[in-house]
């Protein structure tokens, strides 16, 4: 019977359950592992740094440095089969199998393929920081504690069954959305449907359609042009993470915020809008 009523999920429930799954990913995957672990975007306080360092642990997708490192690879060696940790153009160009196991890979098939990237080659800087080792070691626990923390909370407010929405609405929930926009969305869609406007090595796109819903992060064209910029709205687009972020600045807790020059953002703009094959620079 509990296990039914889970299967409903309330107009009301769903008001707050989808905006602060959303709100806590995209501070999670975009602030945090994205662009300040990886891409280096701004500074942040020491104490935030641990805070953002929290928020991307509990994604469960992968430990910090490790993410890290796969990231980096990716943008190095963008849609280069074998270089690339999970391009959908692994397996040749062809429609029918950039569309059905080029996305399987880009989402599913890469997480376990066993191909390791080397932390110390990628990522070597951040393995001398020790609170960072400590958030990589303890990947496990730290994504175990942010499904459970959700049910205690649940728990002793109101007994197993508000444990139980704590743990699906806030634990479970939470994780899939993450799962679903960063590795099908962002790392498959977005490198074969869409458009694009700068020249970039690889074949990154833009569905700018979902850039409201995915806040910013399917501007991911705009993001492999300008990788240092901690928005991806550069060219007149709208970002939602800017407003985020805008409130972290104003708290003072990031600070120097990278964003590319009207000169930088015209020097790369293409003579015309194209589609994900046009490959004049794709890095080989
Ligand atoms: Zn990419
Ligand atoms: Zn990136």
């Amino acid at each position: 019977m509990l296990a039914v009523r889970f299967m409903f999920i309330s107009p009301w429930d769903l008001a707050y359950v989808v905006p602060v799954a959303f709100i806590a990913n995209a501070i999670g995957v975009n602030t945090a592992y994205h662009m300040y672990f990886t891409h280096g975007a701004f500074q942040a306080k020491p104490s935030f740094r641990v805070v953002l360092a929290v928020f991307g642990t509990i994604l469960c997708q992968d430990s910090l440095i490790q993410w890290v490192a796969n990231h980096k690879r990716h943008h190095r060696h963008v849609d280069v089969p074998d270089r690339d940790p999970h391009t959908p153009w692994q397996f040749g160009e062809s429609n029918w199998r950039v569309y059905t196991v080029g996305l399987f890979w880009a989402s599913v098939g890469w997480k376990y393929a066993r191909r390791s990237t080397s932390k110390a080659y990628y990522a070597g800087s951040l393995l001398k920081d020790p609170v960072l080792r400590f958030f990589d070691k303890h990947f496990v626990v730290v994504s175990y504690l942010g499904l459970m923390v959700p049910f205690a909370v649940g728990y002793a407010l109101g007994g197993w069954q508000t444990g139980l929405k704590g743990f699906a609405y806030f634990g479970a929930f939470r994780v899939f959305v993450g799962y679903a926009f960063t590795e099908l969305v962002i790392n498959g869609f977005c490198h074969c449907v869409g458009s694009r406007k700068f020249a970039t090595k690889g074949r990154a796109t833009n569905i700018s359609s979902l850039a409201m819903l995915s806040m910013g992060t399917t501007l991911h064209h705009n993001h492999h042009a300008f990788p240092q910029s901690l928005s991806t709205a550069v060219d007149g687009e709208i970002d939602p993470m800017q407003w985020i972020n805008g409130f972290f600045a104003k708290c003072g807790w990031i600070s120097n915020v990278v964003h590319p020059s009207a000169a930088d953002i015209a020097a790369k703009k293409l003579a015309e809008t194209t589609g994900p094959r046009y490959d004049g620079a794709l890095g080989r």
